[in-house]
């Protein structure tokens, strides 16, 4: 079913997803998405960007700098009763992140490889013990799939749960706050005591 010719197309020539052009351009891809309703068979691919205005959820955790670069391949397999929609590929943004050690904010550019399967419709789940769960799929109960709100769940699912400016990023000293990276802590000179003092000493010997 589809009601494609009743629409109007994009401004400027860009089409919805079934007026791909046969070269891949570089496409704002802030409309695109996947009709899974009757069909059988697909293919498509989805080379362009996501505008980092519609990365709303991102920019709450990490906001990004540039629009999200996609390249994304679809293909719809039908086999006896059921479809199974692959979509492979890259997805990547240059985000913002405050660093856990020094809190100092730094740019990250994520890059995700991407592997996803989803069946259109709703998870026919426990009740139906013959299906195997043989990979992960995600079930699209009303038979879409949005390009760019999968793009910004790749992102934030490739967030790092403990951002840092570096891997050995020497952080904050919990004594005096100065920068560690930057600057020397000023409580070394303090004089310190008790056994980790003694053990220190033993080791100078
Ligand atoms: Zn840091
Ligand atoms: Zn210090």
């Amino acid at each position: 079913m589809s009601n494609l010719s009743a629409e109007n197309p994009l401004p400027g020539g860009m089409g919805t997803d079934d007026t791909i052009p046969p070269v891949w351009e570089n496409r704002n891809l802030i409309e695109a998405g996947i009709d899974l309703e009757g069909a059988r068979r697909l293919f498509k691919r989805f080379h362009g960007f996501v505008p980092l205005s519609r990365l709303l959820e991102l920019s709450a955790v990490a906001p990004p700098e540039t629009d999200a670069e996609v390249n994304l391949t679809a293909n719809l397999d039908s086999a006896a009763d059921r479809r199974l929609l692959r979509v492979w590929g890259s997805v990547a943004c240059l985000v913002r992140r405050v660093c856990a050690r020094c809190l100092t904010e730094f740019s990250t550019r994520l890059t995700v490889e991407v592997e996803r399967s989803f069946a259109p419709g709703r998870d026919p789940a426990a009740a139906d013990s013959q299906q195997e769960m043989v990979e992960e799929l995600t079930y699209l109960p009303d038979y879409r799939l949005s390009i760019p709100a999968m793009v910004e769940e790749e992102l934030l699912l490739a967030l790092p749960m403990i951002p840092l400016c570096h891997p050995d990023c020497a952080g904050l000293c919990s004594g005096c706050g100065v920068d560690l990276n930057k600057d020397k802590c000023l409580c070394v000179e303090r004089p310190t005591e008790g056994p980790f003092a003694l053990l220190k000493k033993l080791k100078t010997v």
